[in-house]
């Protein structure tokens, strides 16, 4: 599920997601931090950056730091885990028609990814957590997890994709032995959006 606007946070600090994590922390998981999540807003300029008004921003926020310290609490229990997979949007893809050359497995489901573009966010991303022994998944939507993870026993989860949808996936894993890390896009949009590649490797 997509949010209902879009956003692009790629040209805001770096730091803005530190501070998501250390006032999330310091607030509690769960909890709304409502005027708290006004100030950071104000602070960081996220309305003239993005256009988004303020409830909008607020939504973004709240789920950001959910998110954040979700993977703060999940950190130590994935660090331990062996078998890992890497869940990719396929939004991020460099291309969304025909030029992109990755094939469309239904009975998985996921795209497997030919390499076409060196530049391609999500041929990084896949080429690097390959590398680490990562299985790797391009999905069309979160609905595509259950059905991979009822197949394959792992024990670690890296998922990227959206607030709404991470949201969407963490409920889906609530009482599961699974530990998971999400790293969330930064431009949304449901095509040429944007994830961090360098917190994604961090994380994985
Ligand atoms: S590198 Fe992979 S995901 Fe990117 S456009 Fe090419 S085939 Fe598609
Ligand atoms: S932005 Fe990407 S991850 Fe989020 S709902 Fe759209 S297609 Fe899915």
């Amino acid at each position: 599920m997509p949010y209902k606007f879009t956003f692009d946070l790629s040209k805001i600090s770096r730091f803005f997601f530190t501070e998501i994590a250390r006032v999330g922390y310091q607030k509690g998981m769960h909890k709304k931090v409502g005027k708290t999540a006004q100030d950071i807003i104000r602070k960081f300029r996220i309305q003239e950056a993005t256009g988004l008004d303020v409830s909008d921003a607020v939504v973004l926020l709240e789920d950001l730091i959910d998110l954040q310290a979700r993977n703060l609490l999940e950190r130590e229990k994935f660090v331990q885990t062996r078998k890992r997979v890497l869940f990719l949007p396929h939004c991020s893809r460099k291309y969304m028609d025909n030029r992109c050359q990755a094939v469309f497995d239904s009975n998985i489901p996921s795209y497997l990814c030919k390499h076409c573009s060196p530049d391609c966010l999500v041929n990084k991303a896949a080429s690097f957590a390959e590398k680490k022994g990562y299985d790797v998944y391009i999905l069309p939507g979160g609905s595509c997890v259950p059905k991979i993870l009822k197949s394959k026993h792992y024990e670690g989860i890296v998922g990227v994709a959206c607030g709404e949808e991470t949201k969407l996936s963490g409920e889906m894993l609530e009482g599961t032995n699974l530990a998971a890390q999400s790293v969330p896009l930064i431009k949304n949009g449901c095509a040429n959006t944007v994830f961090n590649l360098e917190a994604l490797l961090k994380t994985l």
